[in-house]
């Protein structure tokens, strides 16, 4: 059997005039020989009646402070219309389909409500119905817990069933239907003549995502490369051959642009940037502080620790708390609110001179503050106040010549 995973996205799903669109995808692989898994993500976006954030918004309203498993129970629910509504849709046009729960489908997860870790998946169930010539179509974005709860996986999750499914199936190809024709090299909504990558592998979507690109869940990524299950990114509504995510050798061999050196340029909005002064005699200050922050459950990023001072940023929604916390312990400090972190990944700048240089000179001749930047092997990040991201993102997009 030549199994392959179809996951629609919200978009995909979210009309009538969509879910032609999407059963015809599933209709095709039919035709190719291939049985498929279907996995959905709840209809539509924000706003949109059974999208997830509406279903957050009735049970908030209700109870702001609502019990996590309680939480994870209703937002397990735009799935569960979606597979229903798409398995009526296949069944509409002949084809023999069936709506399954994350549960159902064999998924198990930890206890962590709102971003669960699948623990295991139990396969049997989905390949019964497949066996029978059924195609089960699945919850995205949901698992059970060894005693039966509802869990979800973290938003934008429906990407890492796909995955976790294509591994337990041993899937040929896991592909991932939205409403772009791939993954391009910057979020088409801030660039507009952001083109597609062809081919590009695990580790740059892995970073691109973890430095906020939404196209797909990072967890998805992770879950694909450690059985090296290629993953295509493709339009649910256009026949364009999308975005091949595989081993880097296998893009160097594949790509139209073998030796790229940046993929994408990626965004992570919302952040408060902090630099707080430390005791430069005492060895201990800096341990102090991220304890301080770690006992009042505040998580920070683009950490950078001196003597004199230490610098790193947290969430906007956890800004008022750092402040008070800071104040509270004694620290001297200053906050710079409403900031964004732009990025450049590739793993193709390792060890090249003269990305850094470009990478700031693109900034400086737009006039945009650098406030800290932060590296890794395969990515430049800069924190720069919010107001200016579009035209960051757009420089660096023209400076990379992406
Ligand atoms: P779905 O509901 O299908 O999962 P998402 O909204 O999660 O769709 O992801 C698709 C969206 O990701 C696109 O509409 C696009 O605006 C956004 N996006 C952000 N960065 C990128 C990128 N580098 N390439 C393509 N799309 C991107
Ligand atoms: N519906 C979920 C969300 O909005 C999962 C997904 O779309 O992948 O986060
Ligand atoms: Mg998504």
């Amino acid at each position: 059997m030549k199994i392959i995973v179809q996951k629609f996205g919200g978009t995909s799903v979210a009309t009538a005039e969509a879910r032609i669109a999407a059963r015809n995808k599933v209709s095709d692989a039919i035709k190719a020989g291939f049985t498929p898994a279907v996995v959905v993500s709840a209809m539509g976006r924000k706003g949109d009646p059974y999208a997830t954030d509406s279903l957050i918004e009735i049970i908030k309203n209700e109870n702001s402070a609502v019990d996590s498993r309680d939480l994870d129970t209703i937002m397990c629910c735009g799935e569960l219309i979606s597979a229903a509504v798409m398995a009526a849709s296949l069944q509409s046009v002949g084809i023999n389909a069936a709506a399954l729960t994350g549960g159902q489908a064999g998924i198990k997860t930890d206890a962590n409500f709102g971003d669960a870790k699948i623990r295991n998946i139990n396969p049997e169930n989905l390949l019964l119905y497949m066996n029978a010539g059924i195609v089960p179509v699945v919850c995205g974005f949901q698992g059970i817990t060894e005693d039966g709860r509802f869990t979800t996986l973290g938003r934008g999750g429906s990407d890492t069933t796909a995955a976790a499914l294509g591994v337990a199936l041993e899937a040929d190809c896991v592909e991932i239907y939205t409403d772009v024709e791939g993954i391009m090299t910057a979020d088409p909504r801030v660039v507009a003549d952001a083109s597609i990558l062809d081919c590009v592998s695990y580790g740059d979507v892995c970073q691109m995502a973890h430095q906020g690109a939404k196209v797909i869940h990072a967890r998805a990524v992770e879950i694909a490369m450690e059985k090296e299950i290629p993953i295509v990114v493709k339009s649910t509504f256009s026949d364009a051959p999308g975005t091949l995510i595989c081993n880097e050798d296998v893009v160097e061999k594949n790509s139209s642009e073998p030796g790229r050196i940046i993929s994408s340029v990626a965004y992570l909005k919302d952040l408060a940037q902090f630099k707080v002064r430390l005791d430069g005699n005492d060895v201990n200050s800096g341990h102090k502080l991220f304890d301080d922050l770690a006992h009042n459950s505040i998580s920070v990023g683009c950490l950078n620790l001196q003597p004199e001072q230490s610098m790193f940023s947290v969430f906007m929604f956890d800004a008022e708390k750092t402040c008070k916390l800071l104040k509270d312990v004694g620290y001297s400090f200053e906050v710079h609110l409403e900031c964004s972190k732009v990025s450049v990944v590739g793993s193709g700048m390792r060890g090249v001179p003269g990305i850094m240089a470009t990478f700031v000179a693109a900034l400086a001749e737009k006039g945009i503050m650098i406030l800290q930047t932060v590296d890794s092997d395969t990515t430049i990040s800069a924190i720069i106040s919010q107001e200016r991201l579009n035209d960051a993102v757009t420089a660096l997009h023209d400076a990379f010549k992406l």
